[in-house]
């Protein structure tokens, strides 16, 4: 039995005092106690969160694959894990397309945060050509590919998959959408990785999820959590992480 695991992806979003009233209304909420949480809050605000949220993990949502240096801009893994944070979220869409990192990129960013001793949620997903060409497996499969030499134990990583189509668009995969691709990533993993990785790899699905439609795709079998983009900015998120109730 896998662990529920729900993350909060809140992107370039937030001030001091924002983030202050999310920590407290996480503190202050009924979170399901068989649900892991996890909140990826800015870089500048994570030594914030992490001092003062009880009901939760914290990850960066980015780092750069070197240690230090003259790298204008960017932060490290070692600086995340430095500060307290446990996760790192890698191959984001955004980080995909907006900012053009490509598989040799993600791949080295997931060796160095597993290497570092992060844990890793690593984004997948199709853009609406790749589905709209019957390509959503292949490029998710590509995806894992990716990465799959770099990584010794699939226990740190928890994949994300994250439609591009579905991605703040209001847009939700069906459950039936959801679950059809996370049979096939956990069938991937059992074929490339093994079957007891398979079994125990938690599979988040992303994309417009809200309190409406959690519930639903939620309950599907190969779905394992969810990594919420815009609704975990608001009240609720809670709804979504207690989905299961
Ligand atoms: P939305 O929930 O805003 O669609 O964003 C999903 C996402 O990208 C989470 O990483």
């Amino acid at each position: 039995t896998r662990t529920f695991i729900v993350g909060g992806n809140w992107k370039m979003n937030g001030s001091q005092s924002t983030v202050k009233d999310l920590v407290a209304m996480l503190n202050n909420a009924n979170l399901d106690k068989n649900v892991e949480v996890v909140v990826a809050p800015p870089s500048l605000y994570i030594p914030s969160v992490i001092s003062t949220l009880k009901a939760g993990e914290v990850a960066g949502q980015n780092i750069y694959a070197e240690s230090k240096g003259a790298f204008t801009g960017e932060i490290s893994a070692e600086m995340l894990k430095d500060v307290g944070a446990k996760w790192v979220i890698i191959g984001h869409s955004e980080r995909r397309h907006v900012f053009k990192e490509d598989d040799k990129v993600i791949a080295k960013k997931v060796k160095h945060a597993l290497d570092v001793g992060l844990k890793v949620i690593y984004c997948v997903g199709e853009t609406l050509a790749d589905r709209e060409g019957n390509q959503t497996t292949a490029v998710v499969f590509s995806q894992l590919q990716a990465v799959a030499s770099e990584i010794k134990d699939w226990s740190n990583v928890v994949i994300a998959y994250e439609p591009v189509w579905a991605i703040g668009t209001g847009k939700v995969a069906t459950p039936d959408q959801a679950q059809e691709v996370h049979k096939e990533i956990r069938e991937w993993i059992k074929k490339n990785v093994s079957p007891q990785a398979a079994d125990a790899i938690r599979i988040q699905y992303g994309g417009s999820v809200n309190s409406g439609n959690c519930k639903e795709i939620g309950m599907k079998p190969d779905v394992d959590g969810f990594l919420v983009g815009g609704a975990s900015l608001k009240p609720e998120f809670v709804d979504i992480v207690n989905a299961q109730q």
